[in-house]
C-alpha cells in the first residue's frame, strides 16, 4: 500500500518551520513496511489544499496530513475535508467531554472555540490524543485511508505512536524491511555507478540507492519481504555483490564512520596516532576524537598554520618550504616525518593546502591540498584537487586524510 504525506502550513512552505512531522511519520511507517511514495507541502489555503487532497486520494492508498487542525480560524483542514469528502460536520459529545475533562485537570476554563474540535466529518472516527485537546481524524472507506493529524510535532507523534500505527498494523499486510548501508569513500558517485550498474541485478523487492555526502557515497539497500529471513537474505545478497564489485572503496557499514573504523583498527593493533594540520587547523583532530575512547590511540595533534610553526613544532627544514612552498608534497612529507620523530607514534598524518577563496596560483589553484601518512613502513603522500569552497575543501581534506590512513593501516598488516 502506498502512502502520501501532506504537510500543511504557510510556515512550512515559507521555510520558517522545518517539516519534521513528515520525517517522523515516514520512518514510523517504514518500520511497519509501508512505503511513502509522495510528500507534499501546501500553505493554509482552501483552494490549494483541496487540490492537493484530491490528488493524493487519487494516487495513494493512505493519505496522512499534519497541521491546521486546531480550533482557530487559521486552521482550515477540517473545512477542506468536508469539501473533498462531501459531508457535514457532526457534533461528537464524547470528544467534547474529553476535551472538557482535560481543561478541568489543568484548572483552566475551556475557551468556547475549543468546541469546534468536537466537530467531526460524518462517518469519520477520531484518534484520541492523550496529551492535549487536538484529536486526529480518520476516514477509512472504499479501500482508502485518510488521516488528518495536528501540526504540533509532539501531538502528531503521540497520536502516530499510540493510535495510528497500531491501527495501520491491523489493516496492512505485514512486511519486514531490511536496510543495509555500505559506506564508500575516495570515489565519486558516477564512477561508482559505472562499476556497479552494468553488473548488479536488483530484485523487484529491493530498492538500491546512491547517497553522496562530504565523507563519500553511501550505497543503501532496502529489502521488503513478508518475513524477516527473506528480507535479510534479499538485502544481504545485493550487499555481497556490491562488496565484490566495489569492496576496495567500502570502509564500513550502517553506523560505521571513517573515524570509528580508524579507531577500531588502531585499538585492535594497540597503535597510536599523531596529526599535524595546516589548512584544516584541528578539524582532523576533532573528527578523530569525536569517537568515544579515542584517548586509547590518539596521542596529540598540532596545528601548524604558519611556516614558522612548521619549522618550530615539526622540524620541517626551512629550505624545503623555501624551495617547494608550504603547500607542497615535500612539505607535507617533511611535516609528517618530523611529527612522528618528535612525538613518537605508530602513525602520523599531515595536511597542508590552499583552502581558499584566495591564495591560489596557476600551478596550485585553490583546492590544492597535500596529505601524507607516515609509519614505520615509510611515507605516503597524495595531492588532492578539490573545489573553490573553503569549507568543502577543509572537510574533504579531513576525510581524504583519514582514508589514506585507513588504507595504510590495512596495507601494513
Ligand atoms: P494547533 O491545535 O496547535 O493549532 P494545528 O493542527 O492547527 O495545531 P498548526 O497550527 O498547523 O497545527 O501548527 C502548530 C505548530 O506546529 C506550529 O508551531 C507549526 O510550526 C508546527 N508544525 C506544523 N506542521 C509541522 C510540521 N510538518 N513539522 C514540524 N512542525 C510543524
Ligand atoms: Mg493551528
Amino acid at each position: 500500500m502506498n502512502v502520501e504525506l501532506i504537510s500543511i502550513g504557510d510556515e512550512i512552505i515559507t521555510g520558517h518551520t522545518v517539516d519534521t512531522n513528515s520525517v517522523y511519520i515516514a520512518r514510523k511507517l517504514a518500520e511497519i513496511g509501508l512505503n511513502v511514495v509522495y510528500k507534499t507541502a501546501v500553505g493554509d489555503d482552501l483552494k490549494r489544499m483541496e487540490e492537493v487532497f484530491y490528488q493524493a486520494i487519487k494516487r495513494a492508498d493512505i493519505v496522512i496530513t499534519t497541521g491546521g487542525l486546531g480550533p482557530t480560524d487559521d486552521d482550515i483542514t477540517k473545512r477542506v475535508i468536508v469539501k473533498v469528502f462531501k459531508r457535514n460536520l457532526v457534533f461528537q459529545e464524547d470528544i467534547l467531554d474529553d476535551i472538557r475533562r482535560r481543561f478541568e485537570v489543568r484548572g483552566i476554563r475551556m475557551p468556547s472555540i475549543n468546541q469546534n474540535q468536537a466537530l467531526l466529518p460524518q462517518g469519520a472516527t477520531y484518534l484520541a490524543n492523550r496529551t492535549c485537546s487536538a484529536v486526529g481524524i480518520l476516514i477509512a472507506e472504499e479501500g482508502k485511508i485518510f488521516v488528518a493529524l495536528p501540526g504540533v510535532p509532539r501531538e502528531a507523534k503521540t497520536i502516530v505512536d499510540e493510535e495510528l500505527i497500531p491501527f495501520l498494523q491491523g489493516r496492512v499486510k505485514q512486511s519486514h524491511i531490511c536496510v543495509i548501508k555500505l559506506r564508500t569513500t575516495g570515489i565519486i558517485e558516477s564512477a561508482l555507478a559505472e562499476k556497479i550498474a552494468p553488473n548488479l541485478k536488483v530484485p523487484d523487492t529491493v530498492r538500491f540507492a546512491y547517497l553522496p555526502s562530504y565523507s563519500g557515497v553511501d550505497l543503501r539497500i532496502i529489502a521488503s519481504a513478508p518475513n524477516k529471513e527473506t528480507g535479510d537474505s534479499d538485502a544481504e545478497s545485493v550487499a555481497t555483490r556490491l562488496r565484490e564489485l566495489v569492496g576496495e572503496y567500502i570502509f564500513g557499514e550502517n553506523d560505521d564512520t571513517l573515524e570509528s573504523v580508524i579507531g577500531k583498527l588502531l585499538s585492535e593493533r594497540g597503535q597510536s596516532l599523531t596529526v599535524a594540520e595546516s589548512c584544516t587547523a584541528g578539524l582532523l583532530a576533532g573528527q578523530i576524537t569525536s569517537v568515544p575512547g579515542s584517548s586509547a590511540y590518539f596521542e596529540r595533534g598540532v596545528v601548524t598554520y604558519s611556516n614558522l610553526s612548521k619549522v618550530e613544532l615539526l622540524g620541517v627544514p626551512e629550505k624545503i618550504i623555501e624551495e617547494h612552498g608550504a603547500v607542497s608534497r615535500e612539505t607535507a612529507e617533511a611535516m609528517v616525518l618530523g611529527l612522528r620523530e618528535k612525538y613518537k607514534s605508530d602513525y602520523g598524518v599531515s595536511i597542508t593546502g590552499i583552502a581558499g577563496p584566495d591564495g591560489g596560483t596557476d600551478e596550485k589553484p585553490v583546492g590544492t591540498v597535500f596529505i601524507a601518512v607516515s609509519s614505520a613502513d615509510g611515507v605516503k603522500s597524495k595531492r588532492l584537487s578539490l573545489s573553490r569552497d573553503r569549507e568543502i575543501n577543509r572537510r574533504r581534506s579531513v576525510y581524504a586524510a583519514m582514508e589514506l590512513l585507513r588504507r595504510t593501516i590495512l596495507e601494513n598488516d
